[in-house]
């Protein structure tokens, strides 16, 4: 009698545990389907490298909408003025600038002077090497047009029409001012595109130590092509099928590098640079991705 109680005890809890389980997985699964299952593109939507000479800027354009990712060097600054003007652009929903360097932050003071910027994103300020005096101008400037000025942790979501963006990593505890760069994904229906900034393999490393969500179909190339980025790890695990490279023709840097070009090639990526082909457009429909040179 007793060993037959025990025995029904026994299955009861061997039930519920089996049924916990498959609860379980039948959420995840349900979870997982929802966050994979792609918004559809109501908007005219791309993502523009724009021709900066070396350093980057990038536009993000979706219904309207309008995110600029760095400003270049100071002297593109006008450059990259009319470039937005030529989209209609008249204000900035966002301005992300991935770390404090002046190929990449250097058209900010004048840029934040011409442009509404609703908000400003920045790395950590208190975990840089510069001087922080422009950075710190230009904030001003947004917060006197009415606009925020947040800096970036990792985690960090915003919406540009029928973009997702999300900071996926930011090590400011890291060495080199380059591998600091705020790392952002930009999901539109089912693609993603992934900016990297100047990041390094360090930071590359922190990433996939991280589990970080990395996979993309574009992928900004890290640090203009340098040699110290890229790594061959860092590529299969992103594993994108276009990149953008953002360099000055002849640059001193030798950017981008034939090393890391020949890692593209050999994982079967086309990339694009801005020193042969001028701005690149990466149109998003949500059948496909077709890209626009400027020549
Ligand atoms: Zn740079």
């Amino acid at each position: 009698m007793r060993r037959n109680l025990n025995k029904n005890k026994n299955m009861v809890v061997a039930i519920i545990v089996t049924a916990i389980l498959v609860i379980s997985l039948i959420t995840r699964l349900v979870n997982e389907h929802r966050e994979n299952k792609a918004k559809p593109i109501n908007e005219e939507s791309f993502v523009r490298m724009l021709d900066v000479g070396q350093g980057d800027a990038i536009l993000l354009y979706s219904g309207g909408r309008a995110a600029l990712i760095d400003t270049g060097t100071k002297t593109y600054a006008k450059s990259i003025s009319k470039q937005l003007k030529g989209e209609g652009i008249k204000s900035l929903d966002l301005m992300i600038i991935s770390h404090n360097h002046s190929d990449h932050m250097g058209g900010i003071v004048p840029l934040t002077e011409e442009f509404e910027v609703k908000e400003l994103i920045v790395p950590d300020l208190n975990k840089t090497d510069e001087k922080t005096d422009k950075m710190k101008t230009a904030m001003s400037n947004v917060k006197k047009s009415g606009g925020k000025c947040v800096t970036a942790e990792k985690g960090m979501k915003r919406s540009l029409g029928d973009f997702d963006i999300t900071v996926v990593g930011c090590y400011y505890d890291e060495q080199d001012e380059n591998d600091r760069s705020i790392i952002l994904k930009a999901k539109i229906g089912k693609w993603r595109f992934l900016f990297t900034g100047d990041a390094q393999e360090p930071a590359e490393r922190r990433l996939i130590g991280d589990n970080a969500d990395i996979r993309c179909d574009v992928l900004k190339v890290g640090h203009h092509g340098s040699m110290y980025g890229t790594c061959e790890e860092f590529l299969a695990k992103a594993a994108p099928s276009l990149a953008m490279i953002s360099c000055g023709k002849g640059n001193r840097y030798s950017h981008p590098h034939d090393v890391v070009l020949m890692r593209l090639e050999e994982a079967g990526v086309k990339y694009f640079r801005t020193d042969i082909s001028g701005a690149v457009t990466f149109k998003v429909t949500e059948k496909e991705i077709t890209v626009d040179k400027e020549k």
